[in-house]
């Protein structure tokens, strides 16, 4: 499948023509997969000619944070990385639903997966983006027999590359029997995540999602999700999350910038609630869409508009 991209990516410093943002076989970070990654969505608005972009400076605080995880210089300030981001938008000017991918890597051609005394390199690239996983209609999950990484093997908590093959591993066991997505259980045999989401499940009108200490990615989306239920009235728990619970709980649903909010149908071949989106999920979703969209004044702070 081609991927679609727009004109212009950031590399080694500058706006380049996306054919010229390219990098060597032996790239150490393409080798061993010693960089980390960003995921970030911007809506477009044709009524106002606008992008919006979602929690970029959220996005961005993480980012900077995987460069501390791995103990690594990073070239830019938060407020560079901003710049470097709008400016790009402003090259290339979307009239799409975007998602941009910011990456910082090894970039030397050295033979080891060395992390010393290494000042990351950095790039962004855009690609128009509707949905990543389908909206329209309950999904399917496995729960994998893939273990999800814990903090003390591959830090969750940073998008790191390399951590991306047990993602990939639990997708693909996934799409081999036939299912949309996979749930990693970590080493304690609880729920910890997708295998680019977070999990969240309804119970008797309480919504629940596995603690930050379970071996997950921090995600932007699960945490406006929990902001956005308790600002509506609904109660909210981050806690321990064990297989079986799955199965019996009213309504589950994954968030992630690239699934946004997905309803869940089945787990394991077990039909979830009433086998529709439920209620909780339902209004969390449509009240995500608005904000994000710029539909809603409220949570203006979450926005970034680029005018394109
Ligand atoms: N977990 C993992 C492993 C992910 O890769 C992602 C995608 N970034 C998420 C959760 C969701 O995080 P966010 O809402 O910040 O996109």
């Amino acid at each position: 499948m081609k991927t679609d991209v727009f004109p212009y990516a950031f590399f080694q410093g500058k706006i380049v023509p996306i054919e010229k943002a390219k990098i060597s076989i032996m790239t150490n970070g393409f080798q061993y997969g010693t960089g980390y990654f960003a995921g970030i969505r911007g809506y477009y608005s044709e009524k106002q000619k606008s992008l919006y972009i979602f929690r970029l400076d959220d996005h961005f605080y993480r980012f900077l944070g995987s460069a501390k995880i791995l103990g690594c210089k990073f070239p830019y300030s938060h407020t560079e990385l901003k710049k470097n981001l709008i400016d790009l938008v402003k090259k290339n000017k979307p009239k799409a639903n975007t998602y941009f991918r910011p990456f910082a890597y090894v970039g030397n051609t050295e033979i080891g997966p060395n992390l010393a005394n290494t000042t990351l390199s950095f790039a962004i690239y855009m690609i128009p983006l509707e949905e990543y996983m389908p909206l329209d209609k309950g999904l399917s999950l496995l729960v994998s027999s893939w273990q999800r990484i814990s903090d003390n093997a591959i830090p969750s908590r940073a998008k790191v590359s390399g951590g991306y093959i047990n993602s990939s591993l639990a997708r693909k066991e996934a799409a081999d029997g036939g299912f949309d997505e996979a749930i990693m259980l970590n080493k304690f045999g609880r729920v910890a995540e997708g295998s680019a989401e977070n999990l969240f499940i309804v119970r008797n009108g309480t919504l629940i999602t596995p603690d930050l200490s379970e071996g997950i990615l921090e995600g932007i989306t699960r945490r406006s999700v929990l902001q956005l239920a308790q600002d509506i009235g609904i109660q909210t728990i981050e806690r321990p999350i064990e297989r079986s619970e799955l199965y019996i709980a009213d309504e589950v649903f994954l968030t992630g910038t690239g699934c946004q909010i997905a309803w869940v149908e089945q787990i394991d071949k077990r039909h979830i609630g009433s086998g529709k989106i439920g209620p909780v999920t339902d209004k969390l979703r449509e009240t995500f869409f608005r904000i994000v969209k710029g539909e809603d004044k409220q949570y203006e702070e979450w926005r970034t508009k680029i005018k394109v």
